[in-house]
């Protein structure tokens, strides 16, 4: 028999790869979504010419449907391939910015890329320290593309240093940025603030193209697809679709059934299929029919700001990136005993027109002047610790799909204005005037770093997992994705998930 991992996202071929290194024989299995044979086409066609020969034509085509993307819904490639519809999972969807993926390399086929280490004062409650995870860190960056370089940032997170990586060329508007904060050193340590460029699971070999919130033509921002393809070829590694629907854990063996009424039996097993989706199966495997479970949310704000500089060079003229470009750090008691993570986003084509979708009709004959603001706007999205944020408490309604509550966090508001205007300050050294009147928290579990639902405790009590991420009751059945972090640091969440997936993958009995 073999060790089974159910879900191929950053979990799922984490800890496949640190099973598969001990000599363990591994079958994987996921939802199977991939992108469309058309949408490929559509890509490979981008990637076959120079991002200088493609024409206006060739560019808006391959945006349009990002630009005209539903609100909840993340495209890229101009597939919904990656995102599952909400009320496919959920009972209510709009209740909560989170989403299940059933593809093949999960959610990263989507995200953000941007990656950060834990640091100890935001695990305090965790039953393992930064150093424990550090090994980890530096196993999954084998495989992981790591961008940034040596900063002030460096000193927070010692647990994974820097030191020989390749940073990122930022935009022109960060390069001008990250020089003015530089030079304010002093300032920033008495705001309590640490500024660098941004950690990016972007390759190197990235061509300043600016599609970035479109799909990377080249892949060369990663998703676990491209781990699951060197994957398979290795000999004792299988992968096969299929969603798993239940398990149960007998004295020797774990039965797993699958949609359609199959089942794979497995040694063990380990579930990677997302925090929605392992609720969901732990749910439906659970014999309490009234069990219940709570997600812990990173919650996040956005906050636009103008420059008041001149540009060094039209920022919406490549080469550029639109990824995040600049972290900001706030590490002060008096707004909260973790750090609020920010990431600084320069131009890119959703600012002009989500400007003129807000203000253009009330103003006609305006879009000239929303392109111009669009080209001085500066986005900071800031992330919370989860003492500071909602909790989503999770049923299991009768048709399987997921009934979702949110119950705020009563402090959650207070961090939030502080933390706006502190950063506000922050801001204003790099020559920015802040918009904070416009400041936007996001929806419940739409940053994406959720997890915590079946926290890893020293000693476990119902409810919780060990720290090989086995619930409470089971031997045999390890969570390694989010689901298991004892909190939510608000310094970026998947490299974390990886670390600790690669963790359990190398000690699991
Ligand atoms: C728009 C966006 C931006 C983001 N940006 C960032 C960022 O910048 N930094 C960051 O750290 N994080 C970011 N995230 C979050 C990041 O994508 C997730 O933390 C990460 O993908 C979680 O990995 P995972 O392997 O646990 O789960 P997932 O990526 O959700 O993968 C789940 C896997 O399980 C499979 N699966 C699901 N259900 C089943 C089932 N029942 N049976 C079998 N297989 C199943 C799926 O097919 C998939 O392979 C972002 C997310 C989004 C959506
Ligand atoms: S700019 Fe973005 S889309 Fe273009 S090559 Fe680089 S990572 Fe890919």
């Amino acid at each position: 028999m073999t060790d089974l991992v159910i879900g191929s996202g950053p979990a799922g071929v984490s800890v496949a790869i640190a099973l598969l290194n001990r000599g363990r024989q591994v079958l994987m299995i996921d939802g199977g979504e991939e992108l469309e044979v058309s949408a490929q086409e559509r890509r490979g066609r981008m990637a076959a010419s120079e991002p200088e020969d493609w024409s206006a034509a060739d560019i808006r085509a391959w945006q349009a449907p990002q630009l005209d993307t539903p609100p909840g819904q993340v495209r890229r490639f101009g597939s919904d391939f990656a995102m599952v519809p909400g009320t496919d999972t959920l009972v209510a969807p709009d209740q909560i910015g989170l989403r299940a993926s059933h593809a093949a390399g999960g959610l990263s086929n989507l995200w953000g890329s941007a990656i950060l280490p834990n640091r100890d004062a935001d695990i305090t409650d965790w039953p393992l320290s930064a150093q424990d995870l550090a090994p980890h860190y530096r196993a999954i960056a084998k495989f992981l593309p790591v961008s940034g370089r040596e900063d002030a940032l460096q000193t927070l997170f010692p647990a994974f240093p820097m030191q020989h990586r390749v940073p990122l060329t930022p935009s022109p508007q960060a390069g001008h940025i990250l020089h003015r904060l530089e030079h304010h050193q002093s300032n920033l340590a008495r705001l309590g603030a640490s500024a660098g460029m941004a950690r990016l699971a972007v390759d190197p070999g990235c061509r300043y193209c600016g599609q970035c919130l479109h799909g990377c033509p080249w892949g060369h921002i990663y998703s676990a697809r491209q781990t699951l393809e060197d994957l398979r070829h290795h000999t004792a590694f299988r992968h096969r679709h299929g969603l798993a629907h239940g398990f149960e854990e007998q004295a020797d063996h774990v039965t797993v059934r699958l949609d359609g009424g199959e089942s794979l039996k497995a040694d063990r097993v380990f579930v990677a299929a997302g925090v929605l989706e392992t609720a969901r199966l732990l749910l439906l495997s659970s014999a309490d029919p009234a069990a219940r479970l709570q997600l812990q949310d990173s919650q996040h704000f956005f906050l636009p700001s103008l420059h008041r500089w001149r540009a060094p060079r039209r920022p919406d003229q490549v080469p550029y990136h639109t990824l995040p470009q600049i972290f900001i750090e706030l590490d002060d008691p008096d707004l909260s005993p973790h750090l609020v993570h920010s990431q600084i986003y320069t131009w890119n084509e959703f600012y002009a027109q989500d400007l003129i979708r807000s203000y253009g009709a009330k103003l006609p004959g305006s879009t000239p002047i929303w392109h111009m603001l669009a080209r001085r706007l500066i986005v900071a999205q800031a992330f919370l610790h989860s003492n500071h944020s909602a909790r989503i408490d999770l049923t299991l309604a009768p048709d399987g799909r997921l009934v979702s509550t949110v119950l705020p966090n009563d402090t959650t508001e207070q961090v939030m204005a502080r933390a706006t205007s502190r950063l506000a300050q922050v801001l204003k050294l790099a020559g920015l005037t802040p918009l904070s009147f416009a400041r936007r928290p996001g929806d419940v579990g739409s940053s994406f770093h959720v997890g915590g639902s079946v926290p890893m405790a020293e000693t476990p009590r119902t409810g919780q997992s060990d720290i090989l991420g086995r619930p409470k009751g089971l031997a045999r059945v390890h969570l390694v994705d989010a689901s298991i972090l004892p909190s939510i640091p608000a310094t970026t969440i998947t490299f974390s998930v990886m670390a600790n997936a690669h963790r359990i993958g190398t000690l699991a009995p």
